[in-house]
C-alpha cells in the first residue's frame, strides 16, 4: 500500500502494534507526546522530533538561527505536554556539503539561546553529511512528578487551550507571500521597525503582523504552572482538530468545541481578513501553535480558555448560532 493511502497516523499505529513492548517500568511507550519510564526516584520522559529541509522549512524564509531555536522548542513542547520538565537535549544533523561552518554556528547560537532560556543542557547528538537537504533530529529527555497522558479525559471535563490558535499558520502564509527571511535575532532586528512589502506588492505587512511570523519561526512553549486536576493533555502541533482527536481516541470519548470560544489574536484576524482566509479555520486546522490543549473537570484558574467539553461519543463543532456539525481529524498529516 502507498504511504499516501495510509498516512502518518495509521503508520504510527502499525509501529505501535508491531513494537508493543511492555514492561512494568514503561508507563507510556508509543502513542503520546513523550515516552515515560519509571526509574527509582521518579519518571523519565523522552521525546524525539525532526525537521527536514523542504518539508518543515525552507531557507527562502527560515534562518539557521531560527531553526536552531525551533528544533529545541518543538521538543520542549512535547515534554510540557506530558506535564514534565525538560532537561537534556541531543541534536543529530544531516548537513549538505554546500553549507558552511558559519551556517551551523548560527544554528547552534539559536539552539543555545533557547536552551539557556529553558535551562536545558545540550549533551550530545550525531553529525553526518546529507545528499538531500538539511536534516535536524532532536531528542529531549525530561522528568515529571506526575505524567499527564492523552488518555485520561473524562465525560463532562472541560476542554481548555493555553493560548491563541492559528497565528503560526497565518505567519507561514505571510512568509510564503513575502518570499524572504525575516530576522528577529541579534543585529537582524532591522526588520522590526520598517514597513515590509509583499513580493507581489499587493498587501503591506506592517510591523504589527510580525508576531504571527515570529510564532511560526520561533515558537515559545509555556508550561502549565499547576497540573493538579488535569486529566489529559497534548501539545497543539498538527492542529486543534487532529490533536483533540488524539485525546478522544486515546481516552475513548467524544468532544464538542464552540468555535466562537477559540482564542484568536487580533493580528490573526487582521491578517486573515487581508488575505481572504477564515481565521477560525486556521485556528482549527493550522497547526504548529505549540500551545497546550488539556481537559479538566474543574474550572482552571489560569490564562487558559475553556473552548468545549468532553462528551460520551461523537465529535462536534458548534458555531455562534448554535448550529452543530461533526468534525474529522483534519490538519497536518505527513504523507497525506
Ligand atoms: P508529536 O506530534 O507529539 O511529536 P507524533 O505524532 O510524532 O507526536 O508521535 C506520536 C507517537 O508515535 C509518539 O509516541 C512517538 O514516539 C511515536 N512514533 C512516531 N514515529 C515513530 C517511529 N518511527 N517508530 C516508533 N514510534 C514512533
Ligand atoms: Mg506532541
Amino acid at each position: 500500500m502507498q504511504l499516501s493511502e495510509l498516512g502518518e497516523f495509521s503508520l504510527i499505529e502499525h509501529f505501535r502494534t508491531k513494537c508493543a513492548d511492555t514492561s512494568p517500568e514503561i508507563l507510556k511507550g508509543i502513542g503520546d507526546d513523550a515516552a515515560a519510564i519509571e526509574i527509582p526516584g521518579g519518571t523519565i520522559l523522552v521525546t524525539s522530533d525532526m525537521m527536514l529541509e523542504g518539508v518543515h522549512f525552507d531557507f527562502s524564509y527560515s534562518t539557521f538561527y531560527q531553526l536552531g531555536c525551533k528544533i529545541l522548542a518543538v521538543n520542549i513542547s512535547d515534554i510540557f505536554a506530558m506535564g514534565g520538565k525538560p532537561e537534556y537535549f541531543l541534536l543529530s544533523l544531516g548537513i549538505p556539503e554546500a553549507y558552511t561552518s558559519k551556517n551551523i554556528e548560527e544554528l547552534y547560537s539559536g539552539l543555545v539561546k533557547v536552551a539557556g532560556k529553558y535551562r536545558v543542557k545540550v549533551i550530545g547528538g550525531d553529525t553526518c553529511s546529507s545528499k538531500h537537504g538539511l536534516v535536524l533530529s532532536g531528542t529531549l529527555i525530561g522528568n515529571a512528578d506526575r505524567i499527564i497522558t492523552r488518555s485520561g479525559a473524562g465525560i463532562g471535563d472541560g476542554v481548555f487551550v493555553t493560548g491563541t490558535l492559528g497565528d503560526s499558520a497565518m505567519g507561514l502564509m505571510l512568509l510564503k507571500k513575502l518570499g524572504r527571511q525575516i530576522h528577529f535575532e541579534g543585529r537582524g532586528t532591522r526588520d522590526k521597525g520598517r514597513k515590509i512589502r509583499l513580493k507581489d506588492h499587493s498587501l503591506p505587512i506592517t510591523p504589527k503582523l510580525l508576531p504571527l511570523i515570529k510564532r511560526h519561526l520561533m515558537p515559545e512553549p509555556i508550561p502549565l504552572e499547576k497540573t493538579s486536576g488535569i486529566t489529559s493533555m497534548i501539545d497543539l502541533s498538527d492542529g486543534l482538530l487532529i490533536d483533540l482527536s488524539h485525546i478522544c481516541d486515546e481516552s475513548k470519548v467524544g468532544a464538542v468545541i464552540y468555535k466562537d470560544r477559540i482564542p484568536v489574536s487580533r493580528e490573526l484576524v487582521k491578517a486573515a481578513v487581508n488575505s481572504g482566509v477564515d481565521p477560525v479555520s486556521l485556528a482549527l486546522k493550522g497547526g504548529e501553535d505549540y500551545v497546550l490543549l488539556f481537559t479538566s473537570p474543574s474550572e482552571i484558574k489560569t490564562d487558559s480558555v475553556r473552548i468545549g467539553e468532553i462528551i460520551k461519543k461523537g465529535r462536534f463543532l458548534v458555531d455562534s448560532e448554535g448550529r452543530k456539525t461533526t468534525f474529522k481529524a483534519e490538519g497536518y498529516e505527513h504523507f497525506k
